[in-house]
């Protein structure tokens, strides 16, 4: 199934070839938040994940958060992204297209010009490609922490991780 085949895979949101990106005139970079940036439903990103994300906005990427989660009682997770001028939409009810677009339309960028960047297949990468996005699948940062819900769509995802080309984007 084509759609729900991510157009790269890398171990983390540190190990992607951001300029590879760039230069595939990629400028708007969408991650997904819990168990791509944190753990799930846990604090926000750690300082590595700052610097990251810092590291892409000063190389001229346009960078927002899309999110399934709820944002009431994580204030943390709000001020950090927040803090370094990160859009994020909540409840964004991945694979549909809503919080996509709204990304889209915010950076005034076309799909064509946008990654969606997660560690899941049936939200993040089935939705990127839903949107036309260039799709990214990342581990995700602890597998055991996630909702019941998840843990059977991973059961899924395995089959399309095990077709998975060689390493990178
Ligand atoms: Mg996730």
């Amino acid at each position: 199934m084509r759609i729900l085949r991510p157009r790269g895979f890398a171990l983390s949101v540190h190990h992607i070839d951001y300029e590879a990106l760039w230069g595939r005139g990629i400028r708007a970079l969408i991650f997904d938040l819990d168990n791509t940036l944190c753990l799930w439903r846990a604090g926000p990103p750690d300082a590595g994940v700052r610097g990251l994300l810092e590291g892409l906005i000063g190389r001229g990427f346009r960078v927002a958060v899309v999110s399934n989660g709820r944002l009431s009682r994580r204030p943390e997770v709000v001020s950090f992204f927040e803090g370094i001028g990160v859009p994020v939409i909540w409840r964004a009810r991945k694979p549909f297209p809503f919080g996509f677009r709204r990304v889209l339309g915010l950076f005034g960028v076309r799909a064509g010009q946008a990654a969606m960047i997660g560690d899941q297949v049936f939200t993040d990468v089935l939705g990127g490609n839903l949107a036309g996005l260039y799709t990214i699948l990342v581990e995700p940062l602890e597998p055991t922490r996630e909702s019941p819900f998840t843990r059977f769509n991973r059961l899924l995802e395995r089959f399309i991780r095990r077709r998975r080309p060689a390493q990178g984007s």
